[in-house]
């Protein structure tokens, strides 16, 4: 089996029917660029700028982002690297921001909200994004995105910062492609919207199943809530996924969900076109698609949203599938 794979190194990652699909890997620092390389991923689908702000005692500079970012464009070539603002807060706590203490962290001020509050450390981010684009494709996701007035300031305050660098460098920046994550509910329910404003969407399912089913991702206690199989969660994420394409939108993914071997026919059934995953799972994915036909899939979709009603039936009827 491993030989089998190490086979598809650099393939394309299509279906059995020829469809052409993207497959492409989570990073968290540049240094995780080798494991990109060695699977030879479509693209890098999602970069947690995070490690920047939590490695050290002070906010990163404009240069050090700057470096890190253009490292990660310049190794890609010019296939697509997806980097995601801030997603400070929740569980990720940042103690020289000082950020006042709360009772529930998971819902209160983290990611795009204290980037939209914290403009400084924002406009930094985005000048040093813009910055690291001449490098190859880069493309700025914003996360924990709820409403359009959220992606609206965002998108304002990207515009405005471009523009001041394009005084000195014309036309700097001007194919960066917008995006959200789709994690929050409202944004998901609403996802029509906001495909009509953003270039692409990629589905954050760790905290969409977290905040759909009302279930810490990090509590052992109600770890049975984790469902990405549940009838009810797939219909939104087909939601999600056919209002990107009735605007001619992207719809991507970039939770553990991506890399899941039972979902992996459902979501190609519903047509996602980039699964975004860690390094390691790709060429066990890549292969998988292979033996799939998306028609097949498609049909699948329909039986499962026709007559699952639990997480467990789903599962049932996709390893019936599978055989
Ligand atoms: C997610 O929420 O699914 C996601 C990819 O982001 P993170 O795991 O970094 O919250
Ligand atoms: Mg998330």
């Amino acid at each position: 089996q491993r030989q089998e794979w190490a086979k598809l190194v650099d393939a394309p990652s299509v279906s059995a029917d020829g469809r052409k699909f993207e497959i492409a890997s989570n990073i968290g620092t540049p240094t995780d660029m080798a494991d990109v390389l060695k699977v030879g991923a479509d693209a890098v689908g999602l970069f947690r700028s995070e490690f920047l702000y939590m490695d050290d005692s002070q906010l990163p500079t404009e240069d050090e982002q700057f470096d890190a970012y253009k490292r990660v464009v310049k190794v890609m070539k010019g296939k697509p690297v997806v980097i995601r603002t801030m997603d400070i807060g929740g569980d990720k706590q940042l103690s020289y921001l000082h950020l006042p203490e709360e009772m529930n962290p998971f819902l209160g001020y983290r990611a795009i909200r204290i980037s939209l509050q914290r403009q400084e450390i924002f406009r930094t981010q985005l000048r040093a994004l813009i910055r690291a684009s001449k490098f190859g494709q880069l493309r700025i996701m914003f996360p924990m995105i709820a409403t359009l007035e959220e992606f609206r300031q965002a998108k304002t305050i990207f515009n405005e910062e471009r523009q001041k660098l394009q005084a000195d460098d014309p036309g700097i920046g001007d194919d960066i492609k917008l995006g959200i994550m789709i994690e929050v509910p409202a944004a998901a329910i609403f996802a029509e919207a906001f495909a009509k404003e953003v270039d692409f969407f990629s589905i954050g399912t760790n905290d969409l199943i977290q905040y759909t089913f009302a279930a810490d991702r990090g509590n052992e206690c109600v770890s049975y809530l984790y469902q990405p199989y549940n009838p009810g969660l797939l219909k939104l994420i087909k939601h999600v996924i056919d209002a990107a394409h009735q605007e001619g939108k992207i719809a991507a993914m970039c939770g553990e969900m991506a890399g899941d071997a039972v979902a992996l026919p459902l979501l190609m059934g519903m047509g996602l076109d980039e699964y975004s995953m860690s390094s390691s799972s790709i060429l066990r994915t890549r292969s998988m698609m292979k033996s799939l036909d998306t028609t097949k899939c498609a049909e699948l979709v329909d039986h499962v949203l026709d007559n699952a009603l639990t997480n467990e039936d789903t599962q049932k009827m996709v390893k019936a599938f599978l055989k």
